[in-house]
């Protein structure tokens, strides 16, 4: 089962997965990146998903202020700043 899906829009294709953190889908672009996007490189699995660098998103839901992560070999790497309950934790990312 994926665990991330890929869509183009705008020319842009962009790789989201469910963060179990916010109990929302994020959704990091890939290519043709925008002034101040982040280079994102992925590794083409969309199970085994791995992405550099990592990310921070500030205000992601109305319940949650920042959700910084790392997505290493399908895990999601939530670090020790996180305001959400998996703050510090390494969760498998649910599949799609
Ligand atoms: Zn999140």
């Amino acid at each position: 089962m994926a665990r991330a899906a890929i869509y183009t829009l705008d020319n842009q294709t962009r790789l989201r997965f469910l963060c179990v953190g916010c109990e929302i889908e994020h959704h990091l672009p890939l290519n043709n990146f925008l002034p101040g996007q982040t280079m994102y490189e992925w590794n083409g699995d969309t199970t085994n998903i791995t992405v550099t660098p990592g990310t921070l998103i500030e205000n992601p839901t109305p319940e949650v202020n920042r959700c910084h992560f790392l997505l290493e070999n399908g895990d999601i790497v939530y670090q020790p700043d996180c305001d959400h309950q998996f703050a510090g934790q390494r969760q498998t990312l649910p599949n799609l």
